[in-house]
């Protein structure tokens, strides 16, 4: 999309993270990553339930022919989806913390680039912020192996950047600084949730992060850096040519 060369966002920040020269091919449209369609669907049936009835009707309008068999019962993914979703109706807590404005979109600058978000739900006489996260396991471990430990979902996705992003350009935007909590369910058949709060240094070390790496990605962006190949994601694989010979030593390192 042209907004995500003009527009710097938490998603495409993540993706320069893991590989420069797969996101600057899809910036410049000679690279469509293949995304997972069906997980993105169903993540979505879900946030247009909660964004406005309206919203949810026109999915199912234009999903429907993907959405049930041939026999015509729901599929199991959106059956699953469906126990998310009553998982969170139902419980009063949940009523009672997601008021606000639904898909609230926010535009500002961070360090003199141009940043843009959608916020799932926003109240700003509370000073809070929402946002709906689905992940398989709300408690699963990630490996990190850069700082060979064990991570959650949250640092897995890098979720406290785009939280940190959000409360700036809300900041920006009406000058309210909210805080930001994520409405983790799970897509587990009995599916688990969670409200779950983010501690400041974790803000501060994303504000840090940005600011760190930044100044390289926007050079890359418009082409007076060379983007880095990872060597390792599908567009390295897809464009990688056999250059030299490797010693079975250095195949996993
Ligand atoms: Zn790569």
């Amino acid at each position: 999309m042209e907004s995500d060369r003009y527009y710097q966002s938490a998603t495409f920040f993540k993706n320069f993270e893991k590989c420069e020269a797969a996101t600057v091919a899809q910036l410049n449209d000679i690279y469509k990553p293949d995304i997972n369609q069906k997980a993105l669907l169903v993540g979505n049936y879900l946030h247009s339930y909660f964004e406005s009835h309206t919203a949810h009707e026109n999915f199912i309008k234009q999903h429907e022919g993907d959405m049930f068999t041939k026999r015509g019962t729901l599929l199991k993914d959106y059956q699953v989806a469906d126990s998310m979703i009553a998982t969170l109706t139902d419980d009063p807590m949940f009523n009672n913390l997601y008021q606000g404005k639904k898909e609230a979109i926010v535009k500002g600058q961070i360090e003199g680039v141009n940043w843009k978000g959608k916020i799932d739900c926003l109240n700003l006489d509370r000073k809070i912020f929402l946002d709906l996260k689905t992940t398989r396991e709300i408690d699963r471990k990630y490996w990190n192996e850069e700082k060979r430990m064990w991570q959650s979902f949250m640092d897995e996705y890098n979720y406290p950047l785009q939280m940190y992003v959000y409360q700036q350009l809300i900041y920006q935007q009406y000058g309210v600084m909210c805080t930001p909590y994520i409405i983790a369910v799970s897509k587990q058949e009995i599916p688990a949730k969670a409200v779950i709060s983010i501690p400041k240094k974790r803000l501060a070390e994303a504000q840090e992060e940005i600011e760190t790496l930044q100044p390289r990605f926007e050079k890359v962006k418009s082409g007076f850096e060379v983007p880095i190949r990872c060597g390792k994601c599908a567009y390295c694989r897809k464009t990688a040519t056999l250059g030299e010979i490797t010693s079975m030593e250095n195949l996993i390192n």
